[in-house]
């Protein structure tokens, strides 16, 4: 009660959301800086859109909002803990924490950091610019190799050390030097980043999603069970069968396959890549726009 009534008259912004991303509390000096709307539901990707539509609350300097929603949701609640400093639009800058806990929940705390000498805080802002890009697939806005990689070696070490499962999936558009050769590379430019959106959208926060290859794709699912798995990757490959990608070929549909492994204790990242690269492949062979389980012990 106490802390509660401490939040409410702090200046420094606290904020908690749940497992699915919905805010959940938010104190008078969040809402202000973040213009939080007053509604019954608000989850964090409507909070940032709402934010960069009405120009308040997070400094959104892109053209292309969903690649830059893309590239933050690609850093957002991965670990237990992280902490950025991040710009409002009102001219402040805050120094933000984001501690997650095993459940999913999310808990934001800011604090004002103007004060400090504008100098070095031009060279950190250009260093965590240079971060963030060397962490992005600049097509889809998702993680590159490099950060997915760096992700599935994180999920190994919490697998490991606390037994928290992980689902590991890779993907590859079918039939795509076809999409190229009918509708050009512009097309089919078209339909990678129509496939990064389709994806994140099922995505849970906590999901790792990277480009590995040109169509090929990298999924990690912390905490998930076989069976939920299989679900989200089935949900996956329909809402792709069923998609119309290229508005300027309304008939056009596509469709991707899937090989895909749970984490074991022994699996490194080359090795659990290897065999869900196997699984793929055997996908493919089975006729694509399908999945198939990579069983076997990873080979040492
Ligand atoms: P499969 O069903 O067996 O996967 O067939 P596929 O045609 O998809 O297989 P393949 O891997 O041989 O072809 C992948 C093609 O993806 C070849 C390459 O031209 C294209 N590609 C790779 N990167 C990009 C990219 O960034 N943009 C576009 N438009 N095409 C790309
Ligand atoms: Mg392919
Ligand atoms: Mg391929």
């Amino acid at each position: 009660m106490q802390m509660m009534s401490l939040h409410e008259t702090s200046p420094v912004l606290v904020s908690l959301f749940d497992e699915k991303d919905n805010l959940r509390y938010a104190n008078p000096a969040f809402r202000q800086a973040y213009a939080v709307p007053n509604v019954p539901q608000l989850s964090w990707t409507d909070l940032v859109r709402s934010n960069f539509k009405e120009g308040v609350g997070t400094q959104i300097q892109t053209l292309d909002f969903e690649t830059w929603l893309a590239s933050a949701s690609s850093r957002r609640g991965k670990q237990p803990f992280r902490a950025f400093e991040t710009d409002l639009t009102d001219g402040r800058w805050v120094w933000m924490t984001e501690t997650v806990q095993a459940n999913g929940w999310l808990l934001c705390i800011a604090s004002d950091i103007s004060e400090l000498k504008t100098r070095s805080r031009l060279l950190r802002q250009a260093r965590d610019i240079a971060q963030r890009a060397a962490q992005t697939d600049v097509l889809t806005g998702i993680s590159n190799r490099g950060h997915i990689m760096e992700l599935l070696d994180q999920r190994l070490d919490e697998l490991r050390n606390d037994g928290r499962s992980c689902g590991v999936v890779l993907i590859d558009l079918d039939h795509f030097k076809q999409v190229n050769d009918t509708y050009g590379h512009q097309g089919g430019d078209t339909v990678l980043r129509h496939f990064a959106r389709t994806v994140q959208k099922v995505l849970r926060r906590e999901d790792g999603f990277g480009r590995v290859g040109g169509e090929e794709f990298l999924l990690l699912f912390p905490g998930v069970e076989v069976q939920t798995l299989e679900h989200a990757i089935k949900r996956i490959l329909d809402k792709v069968r069923t998609s119309k990608p290229l508005p300027e070929a309304p008939k056009f549909g596509y469709t991707c396959s899937a090989g895909m492994r749970m984490l074991h204790p022994q699996d490194d990242a080359r090795s659990a890549y290897g065999l869900v690269d196997k699984a793929l492949y055997a996908a493919k062979a089975a006729g694509r726009d399908g999945f198939v389980w990579a069983n076997q012990a990873p080979e040492h």
